[in-house]
């Protein structure tokens, strides 16, 4: 790329991008406490290098020095947009289309050496709105399924390198207009740069943010959520049973003999009987009921539009799931059976009320001799074993 700014300009502009990505890449690291850094920091990094290394030759060529003899810009602008392709696939948790994409950038940027500054250009321009494009769509996907701004931001700079890079090749080719072409090029790669520190920043940030929400509803051992969270997934159906004088019921689960289990097999074993026990109950309740961790090794379930005898039913069937084979951890298979205790409501739900009502059935399921269920029905304690 040849002289496009005067010499005081692109130190200026050198500067800012330079001030940019320092701020960017402080504030990331700042966030990103060791053991849990944001996905696809390493390779955004070294972008982030490679692409000030790139901006570092371009301010360099704009001197009153003889240009370089190779046209360093034009590699580093190939090998950089193709990391960024790489840091954004990483950052999705996808990897396809990176060898054909390599190759494109290991031919690109070894054209170099073959082709005039002018068709250099072009393909320079190519290759890095073709590695943009790729990123867009993975950035696009995430900024989706993630619901994050920052993600959109990139997938916009991508956008702008799609529309721009074709008009700079429209100035080069057709209007055979060169130092337009590069300053529409220069522009464009500078806003695409910008926007995706910004972008990238914006996305760590917004993760970060998200976390930091799951951290107050979400129990980090199993993924259910804990007591608040399970207030807050149960608000709509229980303004509904209110409203309708619908029946709601809750299955309180306690793990039997937990204790002997850690003191047998050690506590990541327990850790993990705790993790499955959560699977079986997530797996084996419908959509709308609500899974939630409350305890050590006690979960609370609630089960919106529910009578009594369907809760049973389904506790009965937790038992059974849970106590008739041993799970498999490690492989050592430990047996684990659990005690239910289920207890419902019509109309009006208070939420500390049912579960203790569900914590006095299962107290009552436990006195029977574990591994049962047994249910409370309107303050009368009922008891049914269940084994
Ligand atoms: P019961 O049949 O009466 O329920 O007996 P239990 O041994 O299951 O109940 P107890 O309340 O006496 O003991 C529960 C044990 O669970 C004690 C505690 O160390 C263990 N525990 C609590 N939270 C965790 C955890 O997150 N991981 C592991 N591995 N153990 C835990
Ligand atoms: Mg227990
Ligand atoms: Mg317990």
């Amino acid at each position: 790329m040849e002289q496009i700014l005067p010499e005081n300009w692109a130190i200026m502009h050198f500067g800012l991008i330079f001030c940019i990505t320092c701020a960017q890449m402080l504030v990331v690291y700042v966030l990103s406490d060791s053991s849990n850094p944001p996905a696809g920091l390493g390779l955004y990094t070294v972008y982030f290098m490679a692409a000030l290394l790139g901006w570092i030759a371009v301010t360099l060529q704009q001197g009153p020095n003889p240009p370089m003899a190779v046209d360093v810009p034009s590699v580093a602008s190939i090998l950089n947009s193709y990391i960024l392709f790489m840091a954004a696939g990483q950052r999705a948790g996808m990897t396809v289309g990176r060898l054909p994409l390599g190759i494109v950038c290991l031919l690109g940027s070894l054209s170099v050496f073959f082709l005039s500054p002018t068709r250099m250009f072009a393909v320079q321009n190519s290759a890095a709105a073709l590695f943009f494009t790729c990123t867009g769509a993975l950035c696009a996907w995430r900024a989706w399924r993630q619901a994050n701004v920052g993600d959109g931001i990139i997938a916009f700079a991508a956008t702008l390198m799609m529309v721009g890079i074709p008009i700079a090749l429209y100035q080069q080719f057709a209007m055979e207009d060169i130092a337009q072409a590069q300053s529409i090029a220069f522009g464009v790669h500078s806003s695409a740069y910008v926007l995706v520190a910004i972008g990238f920043l914006a996305s760590v940030l917004i993760e970060y943010q998200q976390h930091l929400s799951h951290l107050a509803t979400e129990d980090p051992l199993t993924r259910l959520l804990n007591r608040r969270g399970l207030e807050d997934a149960l608000y709509i159906s229980l303004a509904q049973a209110s409203r309708h004088e619908l029946p709601t019921s809750a299955l309180m689960v306690d793990i039997d003999h937990f204790k002997q289990v850690n003191d047998s097999f050690g506590h990541e074993v327990g850790d993990q009987v705790i993790r499955q026990v959560a699977d079986f109950l997530d797996r084996l309740s419908r959509n709308t009921d609500v899974v939630a961790r409350t305890g050590g090794e006690e979960y609370l379930l609630v089960l919106p539009d529910t009578g009594l005898g369907a809760a049973r039913v389904l506790a009965e069937r937790i038992r059974a799931a849970i106590g008739d084979h041993p799970l498999l951890v490690e492989n050592q298979r430990i047996p684990v059976t659990v005690s239910i205790g289920v207890a419902c409501t019509e109309g009006d739900v208070n939420l500390d009320e049912l579960s203790q009502e569900a914590d006095r059935a299962l107290y009552l399921a436990k006195r029977g001799g574990r591994n049962r269920v047994a249910s409370v029905e309107a303050s009368s304690l009922r008891m049914r074993t269940g084994s």
